[in-house]
């Protein structure tokens, strides 16, 4: 056999008919340009028909279908149900918008398909640059050791893994959690830390009970003297406190500890400061509001989403250390097949996997960039702002409406609150916005979310949307009354 006999049957996935193919991929950007910008036409969110899902429950397919038949399925059964998070009125939990600006980074991405830990590459001269631009914003020193993650878990697992590491004493890379130097090792943060910080202890071999959940203030931020007397309980009980956990942001309510006094604590006990501001550290990005959440720099790391508030496509977040080589000391490996070479495509100058877990790793990096440089960070900043001040909009009305009754204090961008009944008791007012906030979420008009607060059902309305107008909150407001009556009249 000859080798172009052998080559008359070699395959490769490339298309079969790249002019085809081509034509269909215009039709995509052109449809989702149309998605895009008819977003506020459809509904906030729908439920996924039954024979949709059972459609898409189906056989593996062995046999290729042409990319033009997928396309098709696509918009039939994938594109209309989306959790709604695009709309302009998608309030629930802390979810990102996109950008077209984003959406085309993601696809050159994937046509680059770079391989992010290091090379001689442009993509590594990317995520270095959006690195220093992310670290300025936080107020970190531009030497700064950061690295771009598929989000906030990941970003807080990244560095509390580095606290941990950094203030071991001991060979823990080495002998691990075994050794016999080992101790018992404690974390800190407030009782509304989110709950990323139970999985990384988890995973970190050091037991959910690592965490001392902290209790909040009335204004849901970590009470420092509490911290304190936590700290001083376990040090004399012969634990290790190694890092204390402020939270820039919680996501029920908003609430930013006090970063300064956390440091001092920090200092004291010679804990790590991590600060989790997966969207909270993003008001820095706003020159009206950079104030609220300055003192983030004086952490030793900081972890973000920029897929939250930074308005960027899933997945993105970063996790950045004061420090230039922590990372490195925690993530650092030697195998042979990636030693750094002299000359060729193995020179390194920064190698991002050895600053987190990851070895293969996406270009993510280039959505960032895109964006902040087509946007203009002074704009995005702008954005963010605009949902501050929409919060407080939002917050003033609801203190000013007789039936609304606000359940934490706004000081970022989320308002809590509840609608009220006469005669009620607080079982029934609970039992009352549970539906309510159900049948708002099924009408299509609006996804606020929920939490408890007190014990209490809250409806919880958060925005990260760069789409939101006033006028979208005086219609939620007026949506929340009219299916209020409708419950409390029935
Ligand atoms: C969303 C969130 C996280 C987790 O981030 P993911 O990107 O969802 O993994 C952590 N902390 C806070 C405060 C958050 O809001």
């Amino acid at each position: 056999m000859t080798t172009s006999d052998r080559d008359a049957t070699t395959v490769s996935l490339d298309p079969a008919d790249w002019e085809a193919d081509r034509a269909v991929a215009h039709r995509m950007v052109d449809d989702m340009f149309d998605y895009l910008q008819s977003v506020r036409e459809r509904p906030a969110w729908q439920h996924v028909p039954d024979e949709v899902r059972a459609a898409l429950d189906e056989n593996l397919p062995r046999e290729g279908t042409p990319l033009a038949q997928v396309y098709d399925e696509f918009r039939e059964r994938v594109l209309p149900y989306p959790t709604g998070n695009l709309h302009p009125r998608f309030f629930g939990w802390v979810m990102g918008n996109g950008t077209v600006t984003g959406m085309l980074g993601e696809m050159l991405m994937a046509g680059m398909n770079a391989h992010g830990a290091g090379y001689d590459q442009s993509a590594l001269y990317v995520e270095q640059q959006v690195i220093r631009w992310l670290a300025q914003l936080v107020g970190y020193p531009q030497d700064a050791s950061g690295i771009l993650v598929s989000g906030g878990t990941m970003a807080n697992l990244n560095g509390l893994a580095v606290a941990r590491n950094e203030k071991a004493g001991f060979a823990l890379r080495t002998e691990g959690l075994q050794s016999s130097e080992a101790p018992r090792f404690t974390c800190y943060g407030g009782s509304e830390t989110h709950s990323w910080i139970y999985k990384a202890c988890e995973l970190m071999g050091l037991g959910r009970q690592a965490f001392r959940s902290v209790p909040a203030s009335e204004d849901y931020t970590v009470d420092v003297a509490a911290l304190r007397a936590m700290i001083e309980a376990d040090i004399a009980a012969g634990d290790k406190p190694f890092c204390i956990i402020g939270t820039v942001g919680t996501v029920n309510t908003g609430a930013v500890d006090d970063i300064a006094a956390l440091r001092t604590l920090a200092d004291e006990f010679d804990c790590w400061l991590h600060v989790d501001g997966a969207f909270g550290s993003l008001a820095a990005w706003s020159e009206r509001h950079r104030h609220l959440v300055e003192a983030q720099a004086q952490a030793d790391s900081i972890a973000f989403d920029l897929h939250k508030w930074g308005y960027m496509p899933y997945e993105i977040g970063c996790v950045l250390t004061r420090s230039s080589d922590a990372q490195d000391k925690t993530y650092g490996t030697s195998a042979s097949y990636l030693m750094p070479a002299m000359r060729g495509v193995g020179v390194n100058n920064t190698y991002f996997a050895d600053r987190g877990i990851q070895l293969s790793r996406s270009f993510r990096a280039l959505k960032a960039w895109m964006s902040m440089k087509q946007q203009g960070v002074d704009r995005i900043g702008a954005v963010i702002g605009q949902n501050i001040e929409q919060a407080q909009y939002l917050s003033a009305k609801v203190d000013a409406h007789p039936d609304l009754e606000r359940l934490a204090p706004t000081s970022l961008n989320i308002v809590c609150f509840r609608h009220l009944a006469d005669g009620y008791d607080e079982d029934a007012l609970d039992r009352l916005n549970e539906e309510l906030l159900m049948r708002v979420q099924e009408s299509g008009f609006a996804v606020p979310s929920q939490t408890l607060l007190g014990g209490r059902f809250a409806l919880r309305v958060c925005i990260t949307n760069h789409r939101t107008t006033y006028a979208d909150l005086d219609a939620l407001i007026d949506e929340i009354s009219r299916h209020a009556r409708a419950i409390i009249d029935d």
